[in-house]
């Protein structure tokens, strides 16, 4: 096994709650990606609700053990691939979203991605998955030992709740239960549909997929993503040159300017130029 890979499977083991800076907490190890609370002056702010309503749940226990029973008023979507809303109904009532007591947040086209890539593909999506996953690979050392970006997909039922209010452009700003909200659009990126958020109270990036502790592949079987448009400042936001803290919907958090400025720059560059050019490697999400 690759070294470096190896060490990514040895951190990802590291699990639970973790409090990222004031107000940003995270579900780390309970599916593919992370879930990301912000704590709002009533409720939560849910980015990024996993895989699966089994997962979510459990996330949600554990954030409502540690840190109290408060409703959920808005959830966002980072992007449209399911690990990353597939677990909406484990915590929200299609209900509530009707009567406008939760707002559901996603990038411009994030129905139309997630049902074509879902739906229309879902049976090739799901082989793939399988294949790429190494799903039926028993769990241990000579199997498989992680995904990379995260520890394995959480086996359940996936579920969406459409939004209720699209981001449809860069600068776009929100201010929902007292957290004020700036979006950055990264279309045809390693989604077709996905945005950065940025938390200018907390002074934290929340940089969606686009930066990871993994190099993701360019040319995906699913079809290949823009290298030039996920490169350099389109999607690597100047902001990060001034924020405290990167937390991300997959692997873990940087801080400081060091972390967030060298993370993104790691991530534009290789993916951009390293994968484009010379080689196929396995994909990541
Ligand atoms: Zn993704």
């Amino acid at each position: 096994m690759n070294p470096s890979l190896w060490r990514q499977a040895q951190l990802n083991m590291i699990y639970g709650l973790f409090k990222v800076t004031e107000r940003v907490y995270q579900v780390r190890g309970f599916d593919l990606a992370n879930i990301t609370y912000i704590k709002g002056d009533r409720g939560w702010i849910v980015m990024d609700p996993l895989l699966t309503i089994e997962s979510a749940k459990a996330a949600h226990a554990l954030v409502k053990q540690h840190l109290g029973d408060r409703p959920i008023v808005a959830v966002i979507y980072s992007h449209s691939h399911p690990d990353h809303y597939g677990g909406v109904r484990g915590l929200v009532d299609e209900a509530d979203v009707r009567s406008g007591r939760v707002r559901i947040i996603a990038p411009e086209g994030f129905m139309a991605h997630a049902v074509s890539e879902m739906v229309l593909a879902g049976s090739a999506m799901a082989r793939r998955a399988a294949y790429m996953y190494g799903m039926f690979l028993p769990r241990d050392a000579q199997g498989n030992v992680g995904s990379g970006l995260g520890i394995a997909n959480a086996t359940g039922t996936v579920s969406l709740i459409a939004p209720t209010q699209s981001i449809t452009k860069t600068g776009q700003e929100l201010v929902i239960d007292g957290v004020k909200m700036v979006f950055q659009l990264t279309p045809d990126t390693e989604a077709p549909a996905e945005m950065n958020t940025y938390f200018p109270q907390f002074k934290a990036m929340w940089m969606a997929e686009n930066a990871t502790h993994t190099l993701h592949n360019i040319q995906t079987l699913r079809g290949p993503r823009s290298a030039t448009r996920w490169r350099g400042p389109s999607t690597c936001s100047r902001r990060s040159s001034c924020t405290a803290t990167g937390p991300r919907s997959s692997s873990r958090p940087t801080t400081g300017r060091c972390g967030a400025r060298r993370t993104c720059a790691t991530t534009s560059r290789s993916s951009a130029t390293s994968t484009s050019t010379s080689t196929i490697n396995r994909c990541t999400c």
